[in-house]
């Protein structure tokens, strides 16, 4: 690598995970709701899966959390008084149901006392050997420290949703959810992270979802009587001390990040086109 680039990439590494979070912790009286961090497949060694965590990196992480006293929910505690913003609470968050939440974790959360949730990818449970069962799923449901919501069936992206079974990916998933569970999910993930404003009021108004969770690092919001999520992904490179900032909120600013500046300067280049054409 060239030593330019090298300079441009510890810029871009600073800006990060030191001004992002200095914006954040500003700003932090703007977090209304319980911070959400989410992790993925948890792996030994390379691993090859998608945002995949080193079981090494997670234990340390996990420690850390035991160890300062944070306060971790699972997804049907969040009532009136645990889904508030709180210092020293936590929503820790897994996606897509791999069997590693359980093989390499179980033991080490009941432990430490660290409830978790995981978003299920419906049509992967007890088909795909890289996926949890429902035995599996049930038995941590039962054992009190695991909380359970839906990623749909089979994994699409909800930008567009002219493109997806909506029936197929919320309505039959709600339905195999409920005849394994005994219950309805009312805590939904987009798979990807993907999804657009109609997605959102479709969801609304038609999944009987409460809690609705992005991947974005926006602060949560209310709409329409349900409260939309906005999450950190815990990548595996993430020094220590960049993963204490976006457990304690800080990494939550593009809401402020768009008021701020982005709007600003998208009026101003409008107005210099406009002056430009007439
Ligand atoms: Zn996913």
């Amino acid at each position: 690598m060239s030593s330019l680039k090298k300079i441009g990439k510890l810029i871009l590494r600073f800006i990060e995970y030191h001004i992002v979070p200095f914006f954040g912790w500003l700003f932090i009286s703007k977090n209304k709701y319980v911070n959400v961090i989410y992790y993925h497949d948890i792996v030994h060694d390379e691993g090859d899966t998608y945002m995949r965590t080193n079981i090494d990196v997670f234990t340390s992480q996990m420690l850390w959390l035991s160890k300062n006293g944070y306060e971790t929910v699972r997804f049907d505690e969040l009532d009136d008084e645990h889904i508030r913003f709180k210092k020293k609470r936590v929503l820790i968050a897994f996606d897509d149901g791999w069997l590693s939440n359980y093989t390499e974790i179980f033991d080490l959360m009941m432990r430490l006392r660290l409830k978790y949730n995981i978003f299920l990818t419906m049509g992967e449970i007890s088909n795909n050997p890289k996926y949890l069962t429902w035995d599996l799923v049930r038995k941590m449901h039962k054992s009190g420290l695991v909380g359970f919501g839906a990623h749909t069936y089979t994994h699409p992206s909800m930008k567009d949703l002219a493109r997806v079974d909506f029936k197929h990916e919320v309505d039959d998933a709600n339905v195999l959810f409920e005849k394994e569970m005994g219950y309805q999910p009312v805590d939904f993930c987009y798979p990807f992270g993907y999804y657009s404003e109609d997605s959102n009021i479709k969801l609304e108004w038609e999944s009987g979802y409460m809690h609705i969770y992005t991947s974005e690092k926006l602060y949560s919001y209310q709409q329409n009587g349900r409260v939309i999520f906005g999450r950190n992904g815990i990548s595996t490179d993430y020094p220590m001390h960049y993963f204490k900032k976006k457990v304690k909120g800080y990494a939550n600013w593009y809401q402020v990040y768009n008021a701020c500046f982005y709007q600003k300067l998208l009026a101003i280049y409008h107005g210099l086109r406009q002056r430009r054409n007439s």
